[in-house]
């Protein structure tokens, strides 16, 4: 069988290798409800970094998952956001790349290959027009742009792209370019012209990602005008369509959002845009499930209570520290997180309660959930002990992780409800 990834997919994150039976539950109910959905478990080299784990942790938990579910579909396991210097981590693992080229927007390549590649794209100034949205203005200026500020990421990715060839050959790995973790996003004209650039490079790319405007912050909802962000996404998409059929891409490429997790706001309109253009959609998300396994101990009660206030207070007191790698995609209001000595006069109920993305309810704290995102690193710190805790409440775990992955994501954004 060939290893493709369906219309549909859905990028999930397990940080310590436990969740990978609920996730994959998720995945089946879509299916159930008719609705197929590629699995792919993402997890970065910095956060393997931080936790000190390795990939074949992953890969093995995952393989056990699919044949204890008797999973038959395609699933493939992302080496998220690498690059040359950390690609070698992933290489006997995984089937699906990222490759990051973020930090390399901006630097010039120089004025020869910008010329030809001027060159190559002017015969698109002028209108490119998508039937029943907006069309979108070329000018010399954005194509010389585009050159100017994304050829020499382009060339990188195709470095990165060689060496992954080099060493798993061609097909059966998923390729992806993502652009999103950067100060501003690629606009859908420009979009365009980088997927020309690619072309011109033959990457083989499978899905792209965008950095959108508006915030993406991890585990948090969408911050940002939804109405911009549609007609964005709707445009991203049409381009992709013109740019398989201009520049002989991938036929099966799609869009990928980076989405951080939990954008609730979004997942109606992004059902619309695809439902409409029958196009396809990879979601990412990241540290939902972690936090569904911190609800999950916290209304455990006893023991697992009491590993989710000690993650949060020693978060709080290491909030310098956690926070740092991810200041680009988090905002917490420090005045806002309640103290340590409060939480640990809390029950399961109130803990898991301000943590739950229920944005209705009175408790839920946003800035609580933040830092709890990224306070990983404290329960990788307890080693067994917290390990044993997901075993010993897994029940309630793995209903809390199904239903955040089925309910409040693939729900409203797959299945339209
Ligand atoms: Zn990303």
């Amino acid at each position: 069988m060939k290893k493709i990834l369906s219309k549909y997919s859905f990028g999930v994150g397990d940080r310590f290798a436990h969740q990978a039976k609920p996730q994959l539950k998720a995945m089946i109910k879509a299916k159930e409800a008719g609705c197929a959905i590629t699995p792919v478990w993402n997890k970065s080299y910095r956060e393997h970094e931080i936790i000190g784990s390795k990939s074949l942790t992953t890969r093995s938990a995952v393989d056990k998952a699919v044949a204890d579910l008797n999973w038959d579909e395609p699933y493939f396991l992302d080496a998220d956001h690498i690059n040359l210097k950390n690609v070698d981590f992933f290489i006997d693992t995984c089937d699906f790349y990222t490759i990051d080229v973020a930090d390399y927007i901006g630097r010039s390549i120089g004025g020869k290959k910008q010329k030809i590649f001027y060159e190559k794209n002017k015969n698109f100034i002028g209108q490119l027009e998508f039937p029943g949205i907006d069309s979108i203005e070329v000018t010399p200026a954005l194509i010389q742009a585009v050159a100017e500020k994304y050829l020499y990421a382009i060339y990188e990715a195709k470095k990165i792209y060689d060496y992954i060839r080099s060493k798993l050959g061609d097909g059966g790995v998923v390729i992806e370019i993502s652009m999103d973790e950067t100060d501003k996003p690629q606009t859908p004209d420009e979009l365009f012209f980088i997927l020309a650039g690619i072309s011109e490079l033959n990457i083989p790319i499978n899905t792209i990602a965008p950095k959108f405007s508006g915030s993406f912050n991890k585990g948090v909802e969408y911050i940002g005008d939804v109405s911009l962000f549609k007609k964005e996404f709707e445009q991203d998409i049409a381009v992709i369509e013109l740019a398989k059929k201009e520049f002989g891409l991938n036929p099966d490429l799609k869009l990928s959002v980076h989405s951080g997790s939990d954008k609730f706001s979004i997942y109606p309109l992004m059902n619309e845009v695809i439902t409409k253009s029958g196009a396809g959609l990879h979601l990412k998300t990241a540290g939902t499930s972690w936090l569904e396994e911190l609800i999950g101990l916290a209304e455990s009660e006893g023991d697992g209570l009491e590993i989710a206030k000690h993650v949060y207070s020693e978060s709080y007191k290491y909030y310098d520290q956690l926070c740092s790698p991810y200041l680009s995609v988090i905002d917490i209001d420090k005045e806002k997180l309640p103290t340590p000595d409060e939480v640990n006069r809390w029950g399961g109920e109130t803990f898991s309660q301000t943590l739950r993305h229920d944005q209705d309810h009175p408790l839920y704290n946003l800035n609580f959930r933040q830092l709890l995102h990224v306070g990983y690193k404290i329960a990788s710190k307890l080693e067994n002990k917290y390990l044993e805790a997901l075993v010993a409440n897994e029940a309630v775990i793995s209903k809390n992780v199904t239903e955040n992955i089925f309910h409040r994501h693939i729900e409203p954004l797959f299945l339209g409800r």
